[in-house]
C-alpha cells in the first residue's frame, strides 16, 4: 500500500505521522436485566441528558455551523421516539446498554434505507449511541486522541462532535475510510480548512505511527513517501500558507486578463467571510438552503428579506441568485411532494418550479423587490435546464419581472452540447460541474461507492464545458463555472482555458485559486486545457495539467503570442 484514494475536500496539502482514532466501544452483551425495568430506565434519562447537555456545550464552544450540527445531535440523543424504542426493550427485559445499542441501530438502518442526505447523517446516531453507552459504562466517550504532537487523524468517521473541536495546531490533517463529500465530516471539514481526504476505504489499514502525505486536491494520500515527496509537500503547503497571506486582489492571469472570483453561499451571514476573503461578487446563491426544513413555501416578504439582506453585502457588485433547487438530495416540502425512484432524473430544479409556477413567480417577485431595494447587480438564473425551450421560458418570466440579466446553470450535457443555443436565449450560462459530472458519468454525487467516477477532471466532462466556453466566446456571453471544480486550483486555470469567465467557489478556496490564476497566462490555460483534454480519463487529465504546468517556465507575466 504506498497509495490510497478518497474525495479530498479543499486543497490543502500536509504530512506527518498517523494517528488512529480512539477505537469505538464493542457493542454490549445481551444479557437480561438484574437491576430491573425501572432502575435501567433512569440509568438511561441520566446518560441521554448528560450526552445531549454535552453535545450542546461542545456546540456552544465550538460555534458557526458546527454548533448547529451539534444542537441537532443533541436534539436526536433526546428523541422521544428513540427513547420510546428504548424503553420497550428495557420493559421487555433489556439492560439499558442493550437497549440503547439496539434502539440506535434499528433507527440508523431506517436513515440508510432513506439514503442520500438522511442516510449520510446516520453515521451521528452511531456517534450518539457511542456517547450514551460510555456514560452509562462510566467510560470517557471515544474521541479524537491526544499524542501531545502534531499528527495526521486517520478514523473510520469522524462524529460531528469531535470534527467541531479538533485543535487544529494538533491535527494536520484528517483521512476517513467512510463517509461521502457530504457527509458532516466533510461539510465541516472544508469549513473549518482542514486538509482532508474522505471516503478512503483503505485508510482502514493505515497504523498509527506511519507517515503519510494527505494531498487533498488529487484525493491522494502517499504513504511512507521518500524525502524528496515530503519537502515538495512541505513546499506546497508553503505556497498555500503565502497564497492565503497574498494581498486580496481581483482575480487576474499573468497577462492581466480579469478572471473575477465570486463566491458560492448559502445564507446571507456567510457574505461577510466571502468578502473578508476578497470574493467579487456571488457566482451562486443557493436559495434552497434557506427553506431545506420548511414544509409550506416561504412567503414573497420572507424571502425578499433574505435577498436584500445579501444583495446589500454586495454594492456595486455582481450578485447571482439561483432559483430554488430542489429535489434529489435536497428535497423542499412544498415543491417536491411525489415518490420518485430516481429523484436525480426527476421533477427537480427548474422541472419542479414550473410544476409550481406560482412559487417561481413568487421568487422573481421578491428579487425584483430586493433588486430595487438595494445597490447590487442581481443575476438570476435557473437549476438543471435541460432544453432550449426551458431557457426560453425562464428568461423571458424573469424579464417579465423586470430582472435585467437572467441566465441558466448548464448542469445536464444536452444543454452543454446545445449551449449556442441555450445562449442564444440566456444572458449567461454558470457551469454547475458537480451534477454536470454525475450526469455525464452517470454516478451519483452523494453515493461513496462511485465517487471515484465522480471526477470533474474526466475529458467528457472537459469537452461539454469547452463546448459552453465556445459558445459564450462565439455569443459575446459570460460563462462563469460555479461547480466545487472551481476550487481545484489546477482544474480552476484549465476551465479558464476552456472558455470560463469567472469562476464561483467555496470562500475558503478563493486564495488559492486567486494564486494559481495569477501564475499562467490565457494561453498557457488553453495549452494545458489542451492537455487535459487530450487523456482518456480524469487522472491521465489531472497528470497531464500538472505536467504542462510544471514544464511551463514560473510566474510568466506576458502572453507567448
Ligand atoms: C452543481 O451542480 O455544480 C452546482 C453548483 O449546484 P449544486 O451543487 O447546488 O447542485
Ligand atoms: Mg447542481
Amino acid at each position: 500500500m504506498s497509495e490510497l484514494r478518497g474525495v479530498g475536500i479543499g486543497s490543502g496539502i500536509a504530512h506527518g505521522p498517523v494517528v488512529r482514532m480512539t477505537e469505538a466501544l464493542p457493542a454490549p452483551a445481551q444479557t437480561p436485566s438484574a437491576a430491573g425495568a425501572e432502575a435501567e430506565r433512569a440509568r438511561v434519562r441520566e446518560a441521554i441528558s448528560h450526552v445531549a447537555q454535552e453535545l450542546t456545550a461542545r456546540g456552544e464552544a465550538a460555534g458557526g455551523s458546527a454548533q448547529e450540527v451539534l444542537e441537532a445531535q443533541a436534539m436526536i440523543a433526546e428523541d422521544p421516539t428513540l427513547l420510546d424504542e428504548v424503553d420497550e426493550r428495557i420493559d421487555a427485559g433489556s439492560t439499558a446498554e442493550w437497549a440503547v445499542h439496539d434502539a440506535f441501530a434499528g433507527f440508523k438502518a431506517t436513515l440508510e434505507a432513506v439514503g442520500g442526505y438522511l442516510g449520510e447523517r446516520a453515521a451521528d446516531l452511531d456517534d450518539i449511541a457511542q456517547r450514551v453507552l460510555a456514560r452509562l459504562q462510566g467510560l470517557d466517550a471515544p474521541g479524537v486522541p491526544d499524542p501531545g504532537h502534531p499528527f495526521v487523524l486517520v478514523a473510520r468517521d469522524l462524529a460531528p462532535a469531535d470534527t467541531a473541536l479538533l485543535n487544529l495546531d494538533q491535527v494536520l490533517a484528517l483521512v476517513t475510510s467512510d463517509g461521502g463529500p457530504t457527509s458532516h465530516t466533510a461539510i465541516l471539514a472544508r469549513e473549518k480548512g482542514i486538509v482532508a481526504i474522505v471516503g478512503a476505504v483503505e485508510a482502514a489499514g493505515l497504523a498509527t505511527g506511519t507517515t503519510v502525505i494527505v494531498d487533498a486536491a488529487a484525493g491522494l494520500v502517499t504513504v511512507d513517501p521518500t524525502s524528496d515527496e515530503q519537502d515538495r509537500a512541505a513546499q506546497r503547503a508553503a505556497d498555500r500558507a503565502s497564497a492565503e497571506a497574498a494581498p486580496l486582489t481581483p482575480g487576474a492571469l499573468a497577462d492581466g486578463t480579469a478572471i473575477p472570483l465570486l463566491a458560492n453561499l448559502g445564507k446571507p451571514a456567510d457574505a461577510a467571510d466571502a468578502v473578508a476573503r476578497g470574493a467579487e461578487g456571488v457566482g451562486l446563491f443557493r436559495t434552497e438552503f434557506l427553506f431545506l426544513s420548511s414544509s409550506q413555501a416561504p412567503t414573497v416578504a420572507q424571502q425578499r428579506e433574505s435577498y436584500r439582506e445579501l444583495l446589500a453585502a454586495f454594492p456595486g457588485q455582481k450578485v447571482v441568485v439561483r432559483m430554488l433547487d430542489a429535489g434529489a438530495d435536497k428535497p423542499l416540502a412544498f415543491l417536491n411532494d411525489a415518490h420518485e425512484e430516481n429523484p436525480a432524473l426527476g421533477l427537480r430544479g427548474l422541472r419542479a418550479l414550473r410544476a409550481s409556477e406560482d412559487i417561481l413567480r413568487e421568487q422573481l417577485t421578491a428579487l425584483a423587490e430586493a433588486d430595487a431595494a438595494t445597490e447590487a447587480d442581481l443575476w438570476v438564473m435557473a437549476p438543471m435546464v435541460a432544453t432550449v425551450e426551458e431557457t426560453a421560458y425562464f428568461t423571458s418570466l424573469a424579464r417579465e419581472y423586470g430582472l435585467k440579466t437572467a441566465g441558466v446553470m448548464v448542469e445536464v450535457p444536452s444543454s452543454a452540447l446545445l449551449a449556442d443555443r441555450v445562449l442564444a436565449h440566456a444572458d449567461f450560462a454558470s457551469i454547475g460541474t458537480n451534477d454536470l459530472t454525475q450526469y455525464t458519468m452517470a454516478a451519483d454525487r452523494l453515493l461513496g461507492s462511485v465517487s471515484a467516477f465522480q471526477d470533474a477532471w474526466h475529458p467528457a466532462v472537459l469537452r461539454l464545458v469547452r463546448e459552453v466556453g465556445a459558445a459564450g466566446a462565439r455569443l459575446g456571453k459570460p460563462v462563469g463555472i460555479c461547480g466545487e471544480a472551481a476550487a481545484d486550483p489546477l482544474l480552476a486555470v484549465v476551465l479558464v482555458g476552456l472558455g470560463a469567465t469567472s469562476l464561483s467557489m467555496a470562500p475558503a478556496a478563493l486564495a488559492d485559486v486567486r494564486h494559481a490564476l495569477s501564475e499562467r497566462t490565457l494561453d498557457e490555460a488553453r495549452h494545458l486545457a489542451e492537455q487535459a483534454l487530450a487523456a482518456d480519463d480524469a487522472a491521465g487529465a489531472r497528470t497531464a495539467a500538472a505536467e504542462a504546468a510544471a514544464a511551463l517556465p514560473p510566474h510568466q507575466k506576458e502572453t507567448t503570442s
